[in-house]
């Protein structure tokens, strides 16, 4: 097994990668970020050594540039990057955390913004939640966000701490410039949105992520685990014995690394569709294979059974043809000897009203996506929520 990949670059990588940029007048890394952040313009402030400047070109338009420079996917600014049409692209997003880690010294940049008389309500304290908060308190208004768990970060606190250690969520929060005008209520569920605008709340941004995991509706789906249950605390279940993991996405995958880490003789993912369907990234796959994670596709769970300690798992093989995936006749085989199966198929959001000073935004308005595309639409719905105000409309619920 290999170890795991270090979050950060050494000093001498740092200026490898910097050196490599190729310093393109159109930007394609920027107009490939969902919150415009500007890796040409960072990473020339860090090659001229000034690094002051970087961090404030980073942080000027991501709330959260060191979370993302650690999870940011390769399909953003990676993707964009013209050195890859020469050889790799460079490494962006370990560049933002790793200047964000080493550099951020200065406090954050203040714009001294004059308070509207704005009072909005925030639920949510993940991604989405968090950069609707800091621009709303850019805009003067005063934030009041409530979360109903004992932390900030939502879904990212799912991630494996060698992933992301929760200390980095802490330290972009910390950063925020306004944060006199954001008041944090942990441990608070908000009420309905509605009844939050019948209190004092001029407006309501609601970014409560999908807290509801798919079911599989098979018979003895009791028996497994959800992924949040599993990645929430997995110390609780750690095991040597066999584990199968239900679904191909990167939180199946977190999933199947995190029981392997805690010293499982074999993980298997079981995926329903093909390998080329699996929503993770090439990095991830490579890391499933080194890490000797079984991933069996096409495969769809049937029943699981419990025999005494351990669980049995029936599946049926599927089809892939003219883009359909079908269910191929007596293919059920039997699988037994799991000491623990995860589900990680997938999860949905709370119903949603209709009220044009209630603004929903990040994961619960798009369905799964990643931390950057939930910055992006938290930002947007601050700014949704600020024009629909300005412009004095407001329509009832449901
Ligand atoms: C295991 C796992 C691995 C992931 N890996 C990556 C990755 O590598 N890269 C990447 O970019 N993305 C990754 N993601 C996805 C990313 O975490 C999410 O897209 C992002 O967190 C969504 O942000 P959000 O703010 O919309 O919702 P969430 O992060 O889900 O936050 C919602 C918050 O709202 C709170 N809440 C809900 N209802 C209420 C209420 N009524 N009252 C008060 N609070 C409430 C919740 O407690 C939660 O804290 C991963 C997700 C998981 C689960
Ligand atoms: S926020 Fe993410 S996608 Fe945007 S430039 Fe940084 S690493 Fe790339």
């Amino acid at each position: 097994m290999t170890a795991a990949a270090p979050l950060y670059l050494s000093k001498i990588q740092l200026k490898a990668e910097l050196d490599r940029c190729l310093n393109c007048k159109t930007m394609p890394c920027m107009n490939a970020c969902p919150v415009n952040c500007n890796p040409q313009e960072f990473i020339n402030h860090a090659k001229q050594g000034n690094y002051d400047a970087a961090v404030k070109t980073i942080c000027r338009s991501n709330p959260m540039g060191q979370t993302c420079g650690l999870i940011c996917p390769d399909k953003f600014c990676m993707r964009a990057c013209t050195r890859s049409k020469i050889d790799f692209a460079v490494r962006i997003p370990k560049v933002q955390a790793t200047i964000l880690e080493n550099y951020r010294t200065c406090p954050p940049e203040q714009t001294h913004p004059r308070l509207n008389g704005l009072k909005i309500a925030v639920v949510g304290a993940g991604p989405a939640g968090i950069a609707a908060a800091d621009i709303l308190s850019k805009q003067g208004c005063q934030v009041v966000i409530f979360e109903k768990s004992p932390q900030i970060g939502g879904a990212l606190n799912l991630i494996p701490d060698n992933r992301l250690p929760h200390h980095v969520i802490e330290k972009d929060w910390n950063h925020l410039p306004h944060r006199s005008l954001i008041t944090l209520r942990l441990n608070t569920p908000a009420p309905d949105p509605q009844k939050l605008l019948r209190q004092d709340f001029d407006g309501v941004i609601m970014a409560g992520g999908e807290p509801n995991c798919r079911q599989l509706r098979i018979p003895g789906e009791e028996l497994c685990l959800s992924y949040t249950d599993y990645l929430r605390n997995p110390d609780r279940y750690k095991t040597t014995g066999k584990v199968a993991v239900i679904g191909g996405g990167n939180v199946a995958a977190d999933c199947a690394f995190t029981a392997k880490a805690n010293g499982s003789a074999h993980v298997e993912m079981f995926v329903r569709r093909r390998l080329a369907d699996m929503r993770i990234s090439k990095q991830e796959y490579l890391e499933l294979i080194s890490r000797e994670i079984n991933v069996t596709p096409l495969s769809s769970p049937e029943k699981i059974e419990s025999d005494d300690s351990l669980l049995t798992l029936f599946l049926h093989k599927n089809d892939w043809r003219d883009n359909k995936l079908t269910k191929i006749p007596d293919s059920t085989v039997r699988l037994p000897g799991f000491a623990l199966v995860i589900k990680a198929v997938g999860s949905y959001a709370d119903p949603q009203c209709d009220n044009e000073r209630i603004v929903y935004a990040g994961d619960c308005k798009t369905g799964g996506s990643t931390i950057v595309e939930a910055l992006a639409s938290g930002q947007t719905a601050a700014e949704t929520l600020l024009a629909s105000i300005k412009s004095g409309k407001s329509a009832a619920c449901g």
